[in-house]
């Protein structure tokens, strides 16, 4: 044999080990994380089955304790009563006394940017995963490039984080934010559209100057293929949008412009005096929510971020402090010695309680609530998730409705069956907290593992890693 062939040989036994080293990473890269991220797994057994606990399934119905909960290969392979359940001699068993499962959190509106940083996507990932966020919709991307390419990373397993689905660059119109697309025309509204519809988007947000003649536009282009349209509106009313076919609305009563005085067709002015003066239970309230639900419309609340907005409520937790990057706790002090000075006005104040109404009201009609954190000042991306269960169980929503709000509404509103409740043949995406949820509000931010797909991840060694991380310039 001459060195010729020798060469010849060897490349091709190692092109094949090559080839074949990356066809076995595509079929097990969901399960196997790269070695770097190992560090934050808990439990990645072939079989699972938890014992004794406590389960709110997301589909709004009362608790039920003593339960048993298997998984296999990622899939909830049986649910039910103690005993009841036959236990695989291969399983592994952890009793889950005094503790509560919930389904994985669906955050409908949660950015992976904040307000002057387009982009903390590897942190605000970790971050979504550790508060029990397993699925987010984005809700508009300030960057949809990246955004899209961390969502393939963490679907290949090269990243942790929630399954992310992306949305396009936002859409405005005249006056509006320039960071934002601005359409020109017809032709460079729709070709924008298609050039993100091609990249695999299937969500596109707009907000609050878009034209009505724009928003027609892309709700016909983004329904002809397939995409949902959403909006922070202000020019446009609830009743209009929803009357053009749009899919879903954000924030609620804050940006119900259907109410405000003076205001000029397709143009976002007028006064606000509704937010203080709007009784929410009379027939015109009642009519628009009746309007939206026979549409289809879905309602996303953002509860939290409101609240930090209202000066005796705006307070960061411990754990928040201890993540945010200097720049951002810099911020928070000089917002909160603005706050102080107003620290009895309690014009915000109602102004909760007034969203929080509005929301009750829709959801006890039968809309479809969902909720998202939309991350901003002291709000981080995942705890805010949390505290919008904590804001919703104030309003008055019981324990079952609220994480029905934040799990299985959000699966509907994605129009996905695989996520959202704890039931058999679902993905094993789902919390386990520290305490009975129904007893303590509170016992929402007790994370003991978080499970998406299977895979449980330890929150502790994920924060451990993100101290003073969120928000670095
Ligand atoms: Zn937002």
């Amino acid at each position: 044999m001459n060195i010729g062939k020798i060469f010849v040989i060897a490349y091709v036994i190692l092109f094949s080990l090559y080839m074949l080293a990356g066809v076995e990473k595509d079929i097990t890269s969901a399960r196997n994380l790269t070695n770097s991220l190992e560090s934050y797994l808990k439990y990645s057994d072939e079989i699972l089955a938890f014992t004794n606990a406590i389960i709110i399934d997301g589909t709004g119905v009362s608790q039920k304790t003593g339960q048993t909960l298997l998984i296999h290969n990622g899939i909830i392979q049986a649910m039910g009563n103690q005993g009841e359940i036959e236990i695989p001699k291969n399983a592994t068993i952890i009793d889950l006394s005094g503790k509560t499962i919930i389904p994985g959190l669906i955050g409908m509106h949660n950015h992976l940017h904040i307000p002057r940083f387009p982009f903390l996507g590897d942190v605000a990932a970790k971050l979504y995963l550790a508060s029990g966020v397993t699925t987010i919709q984005t809700a508009g991307a300030a960057d949809a490039q990246k955004e899209l390419e961390l969502s393939k990373q963490i679907a290949k397993g090269n990243h942790i984080g929630p399954e992310i689905i992306p949305s396009a660059p936002f859409i405005t119109g005249p006056g509006g934010n320039p960071n934002m697309i601005i359409p020109r025309n017809e032709e460079h509204l729709r070709d924008t559209l298609q050039y993100w519809f091609n990249q695999g988007i299937k969500w596109v947000k707009v907000y609050r100057n878009t034209k009505p003649e724009d928003l027609e536009i892309i709700i016909d282009e983004a329904h002809k293929n397939n995409v949902k349209v959403r909006g922070h509106l202000c020019s446009i009313t609830f009743e209009e949008a929803t009357l053009m076919g749009i899919d879903g609305i954000e924030h609620g009563l804050n940006s119900t412009a259907d109410f405000r005085s003076n205001k000029d067709y397709g143009i976002c002015n007028g006064g606000r005096e509704y937010m203080d003066e709007l009784d929410i239970s009379s027939t015109k309230v009642k009519e628009l929510q009746k309007l939206m639900i026979e549409n289809g419309v879905t309602l996303t609340s953002t509860l939290s971020i409101y609240e930090a907005s209202v000066p005796n409520r705006a307070y960061a937790s411990s754990k928040t402090l201890e993540l945010m990057s200097p720049y951002l706790l810099n911020q928070y002090q000089e917002r909160r010695k603005r706050l102080d000075a107003i620290k009895n006005d309690l014009t915000r104040e109602q102004r909760l309680k007034r969203i929080m109404e509005f929301e009750y009201q829709f959801f006890k009609m039968g809309g479809l609530l969902c909720s998202g954190v939309d991350a901003g000042r002291h709000v981080l991306p995942g705890f805010g998730d949390q505290r919008n269960f904590q804001l919703f169980v104030e309003a008055g929503f019981t324990t079952e409705e609220a994480i029905q709000v934040m799990t299985g509404n959000g699966a509907k509103a994605l129009d996905r069956d695989d996520i959202g409740i704890l039931q058999v043949g679902k993905k094993a995406n789902f919390v386990i907290l520290e305490g009975d949820l129904s007893k303590d509000a509170s016992t929402i931010e007790k994370i003991e593992t978080v499970f998406k797909e299977g895979i449980g991840y330890d929150p502790q060694s994920i924060l451990r890693d993100l101290k003073g991380k969120f928000g670095q310039p």
